[in-house]
């Protein structure tokens, strides 16, 4: 081989290993730029872990002083808990779910005054033991053990309930347990003694009040009894004295002895019934009662004060008002009691009216009654007025001080009011009177209606003689809804200056000014000896007083009730006259008629005919006529006296002017013409009774053929003295039956 060839593989050997060494050299290259690469990395790296290492090391610095800090203020928060606890006045401790004692505060320890067992760790149960070992507790009716039982069993509970426990030296613990989620247990000893204490002052203090209230209502129901049982006395003799032989005044001394002992009874019932309406517990009983019979018992019972005290008295109750309602009489009577005595307490002098009226509502059988109670008293001061229907509330000023009362009759008369669903209200002006009213609505019960009394008919014209003008105005409205005519009169010289033969009856009051109702009727007898005097009295006494029995027709018990009114009116005739020596027209009831055998031979009755259609009219001249001897016949209608002018034949005839099928002034000219068709010289006097008296009226009778004519009223002496002057000759001379039994 040659050089050449050798240098030139020598060369290529060369290029080759020099080739090869750049490679390698690139890759040391290569690598080394990699590890220095890596080399910063690992650099960067533990740059970082070094910074979180110190971080770290901070950090662990920071918490354990945190730790330090939290610590101390745990400690410090423990420390002021404990301080706390130990600060309570009431005991406090803990224990663990074995119930063992882990701390208490000394309050709670103070409880076992010192026993030195008793201190963490201790248990519960062991510390139940010690309390009744040493006495410390009062265990009551129970014994040591059951206490123990008892305590240990509500310890144990998921929830033991507080409880009470009294320890030897009278003080109270109520003990509150609490158990935790881990068992634990958080006790409270709380002292109640105070508490207790207190209460059982409260109670003994309720005890007490209850004791007096018992006692007051005792006394009450003990009072009521009390009066009651002499009242029922009263009530009930009255009663029995009632079924006895009485004289009608007797009976009604007995009935207002009763009456007002009723309502006396009622009124106690009243006053214990006030608590009732305060409790609301009140019931009405509703039933039927006479509301007028009702006012006047009240007014009796409040009579004799207002007559005390020169008051009049008066009831003005609507004529035409039923009386009988449903209602409760004994409520309805309180407050009339109420309002009628507050009325006179309040009141010196005039006069105390109660007035009833009512609008009536037929779809519903009601009437509202409407009732008033006026006075002329002190009045109440415009600013008091609306404070009265309270209770306790009183006018309280120099001018009342003088009344007794409680202050409760007006509030428990407005209350009862309201509870009938009424309502009630005052006017009043001081110094000048009151007016209280209320309103009522009341259901009518039956036989509620008032039959008018049956009037004799002669009676026309009342005189009513009485000073106190609300007097005479309620008896003149009464007598004038009866159709009467009133002629009222203010005192007895006005009475006898009025009087007139027009004058049926004289009511006089018994005080009046100047001459009294006695005087008045001695003076009356003198020339109006046939007229009725009744007496208005407000003392019961003149209803036996002989001297006033002796001129006067009947006695009138003021307030005056319809009924007696009534009853007066309508038995005035029945009544015995009073004695009167020279009275000439003294009625005799039940007059004989004469026999033939005192006529004298050939003597007759004189015929009377008297045309009357009306049944009661009838009878009113009957009675008119009844003591003179004639033969009275009557006439239903003209066509029956033209019959009975040919068959009776009488000597006169009264023709009423109207009447049915042919009237009074037809059948007279029937009768002129069958006078004229028998040639007959004389002629039968006709005297026309008419109720007109209306002038050109008596023209149209008179030519009518009737001679004369009467107006209706009619009056006894007018139709006597129409028979008297027509006697015919063979006719016997009329006599009165009293002439008739002087003749014998
Ligand atoms: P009492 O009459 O027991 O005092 P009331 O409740 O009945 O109690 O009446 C309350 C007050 O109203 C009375 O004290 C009185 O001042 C006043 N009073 C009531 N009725 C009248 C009256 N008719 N006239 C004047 N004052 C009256």
């Amino acid at each position: 081989m040659s050089l050449a060839e050798k240098l030139a593989q020598e060369r290529r050997a060369r290029l080759a290993a020099e080739r090869l060494l750049e490679l390698k050299q690139a890759e040391l290259t290569d690598a080394n730029r990699k590890l220095g690469r890596h080399a910063l990395a690992l650099t960067k790296r533990i740059g970082a872990t070094q910074a979180e290492i110190a971080t770290f090391r901070d950090e662990n610095e920071k918490v354990k002083s945190d730790l330090h800090t939290a610590n101390e203020k745990v400690e410090q928060a423990e420390r002021r808990l404990w301080h706390s606890i130990q600060a309570f006045q009431d005991g406090f401790a803990f224990f663990d779910s074995q119930s063992k004692l882990i701390g208490a505060n000394t309050a709670y320890l103070n409880i076992f005054e010192g026993v030195e067992e008793v201190a963490p760790g201790i248990s519960y149960v062991r510390i139940l033991q010690i309390l009744t070992d040493e006495g410390l507790i009062d265990t009551e009716e129970l014994s040591a053990d059951a206490w123990r039982s008892m305590m240990t069993e509500r310890w144990m509970s998921p929830a033991p309930e507080p409880t009470v426990i009294r320890l030897w030296n009278d003080r109270y613990l109520k003990l509150i347990d609490q158990r935790g989620h881990d068992g634990d247990i958080v006790s409270l000893a709380l002292d109640i003694t105070a508490t207790v204490h207190y209460e059982e002052e409260l109670r003994a203090a309720r005890e007490r009040a209850e004791a007096a209230n018992r006692a007051k209502s005792a006394f009450l129901a003990n009072m009521s009894h009390e009066i009651r049982t002499p009242m029922n006395g009263v009530v009930g003799m009255a009663e029995l004295l009632n079924d006895t032989n009485l004289t009608e005044e007797q009976r009604l001394y007995a009935n207002t002895i009763k009456n007002s002992g009723e309502a006396l009874l009622v009124i106690i019932n009243d006053v214990l019934d006030y608590s009732k309406i305060e409790a609301e517990k009140l019931v009405l009983h509703p039933e039927p009662f006479d509301l007028e019979a009702c006012m006047h018992e009240v007014v009796m019972l409040l009579q004799a004060n207002a007559r005390d005290k020169g008051l009049t008295l008066l009831v003005d109750y609507d004529l035409f008002m039923p009386t009988n309602f449903i209602g409760d009489p004994g409520r309805i009577r309180q407050i009339l009691t109420n309002l009628i005595g507050n009325a006179v307490k309040f009141t010196n002098e005039g006069h105390v009216t109660a007035r009833v009226t009512g609008v009536p509502h037929p779809e519903d059988n009601t009437v509202m009654l409407h009732i008033s109670v006026e006075d002329s008293g002190i009045g109440i001061p415009e600013d008091k007025i609306d404070h009265i229907f309270g209770e306790f509330n009183q006018v309280e000023d120099a001018t009342n001080r003088q009344f007794e009362g409680t202050g409760l009759g007006l509030a428990i008369t407005e209350r009862l009011i309201k509870m009938m669903d009424g309502e009630i209200w005052v006017e009043s002006e001081f110094g000048k009177g009151s007016c209280f009213g209320f309103r009522i609505p009341l259901a009518e019960a039956d036989g509620a209606k008032i039959s008018t009394p049956d009037l004799p008919e002669e009676l026309r014209c009342v005189m009513i003689v009485d000073d106190m003008e609300v007097n005479r105005d309620i008896l003149n409205r009464q007598l004038q809804r009866l159709s009467l005519e009133v002629l009222p009169v203010a005192s007895g010289a006005e009475a006898l200056e009025k009087m007139s033969p027009k004058v049926d009856l004289v009511i006089t009051d018994r005080s009046l000014p100047g001459m009294d109702g006695m005087k008045l009727a001695r003076s009356l007898r003198q020339n109006w000896a046939n007229v009725p005097v009744l007496l208005l009295s407000s003392d019961p006494a003149d209803l036996r007083d002989p001297a006033i029995k002796d001129i006067f027709a009947g006695v009138l018990q003021k307030p005056l009730p319809r009924g007696a009114l009534f009853t007066a009116l309508s038995t005035l005739n029945q009544r015995p006259q009073p004695s009167l020596p020279s009275a000439p027209e003294a009625a005799v009831p039940d007059a004989p008629q004469p026999t033939q055998t005192q006529l004298q031979q050939g003597q007759r009755l004189m015929r009377v005919l008297a045309a009357e259609d009306n049944r009661t009219n009838q009878l009113v001249f009957r009675k008119m006529v009844k003591d003179l001897n004639i033969d009275l016949q009557f006439a239903n209608n003209g066509l029956e006296a033209v019959e009975l002018y040919q068959s009776f034949r009488p000597d006169l005839i009264f023709m009423d002017i109207s009447m049915p099928k042919m009237d009074g002034k037809q059948a007279t000219q029937a009768i002129r013409q069958l006078e004229q068709e028998g040639g007959q010289e004389r002629k039968v006097r006709i005297v026309a009774l008419t109720a007109h008296a209306m002038d050109g009226d008596s023209d149209g009778i008179l030519a009518a053929g009737l001679d004369d004519y009467l107006t209706k009223p009619l009056r006894k002496a007018l139709i006597h003295e129409r028979i008297m002057t027509n006697v015919p000759g063979d006719a016997a001379a009329l006599m009165t039956v009293d002439d008739m039994r002087a003749t014998g």
